[in-house]
């Protein structure tokens, strides 16, 4: 009989035959947003298991550019190294029009005024930066 259970196919909890370990946060999905969940989960004391579903961790994160979209606040460490400044709202405003008409404004808004702090994280968790590859007009650092 062929197994009806597959990765991508959801299960109701009561037609799961068989648990076979409990944790406190399941995490699934070892990539960018994954990684960052169980980091996060552990630090704040709980028992955290993550599932992955290919041969190695990093999904698409691990074949993306790294290009990271982030800024406001005063700017973030590499934009002040590089002789910008930026502004939340400026970061706000670029991110909506770059999203278009659908835009999410209040998720856009969340995202922009966290975007600086959750970079620092990423440097915080060892995450390599590249730094300033173009300077600001005017700038003589
Ligand atoms: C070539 C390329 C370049 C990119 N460049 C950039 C860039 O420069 N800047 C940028 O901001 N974004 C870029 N992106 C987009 C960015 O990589 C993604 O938006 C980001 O990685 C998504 O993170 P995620 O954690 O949601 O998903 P992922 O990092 O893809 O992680 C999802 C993980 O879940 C696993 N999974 C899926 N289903 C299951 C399941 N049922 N059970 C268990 N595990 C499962 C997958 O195998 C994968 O490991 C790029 C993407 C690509 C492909």
């Amino acid at each position: 009989m062929q197994n009806q259970y597959s990765p991508s196919q959801p299960c109701r909890a009561e037609d799961v035959p068989q648990w076979d370990s409990e944790t406190d946060v399941v995490v699934v999905g070892f990539g960018a947003a994954g990684s960052c969940a169980a980091i996060e989960a552990l630090a704040a004391g709980a028992q955290v298991e993550i599932f992955e579903v290919a041969a190695a961790a990093g999904g698409s994160a691990a074949l993306s550019g790294g290009e990271v979209y982030v800024g406001g606040g005063g700017g973030t460490s590499v934009q002040r190294a590089a002789g910008f400044e930026d502004a939340t709202e400026d970061l706000y405003k670029y991110l909506m029009m770059a999203g278009g008409p659908g835009a999410d404004e209040a998720r856009t808004r969340l995202y922009a005024e966290q975007a600086e702090p959750h970079f620092r994280w990423l440097q915080e968790q060892g995450v390599p930066f590249k730094g300033p590859t173009c300077r600001a007009s005017g700038s003589n650092r």
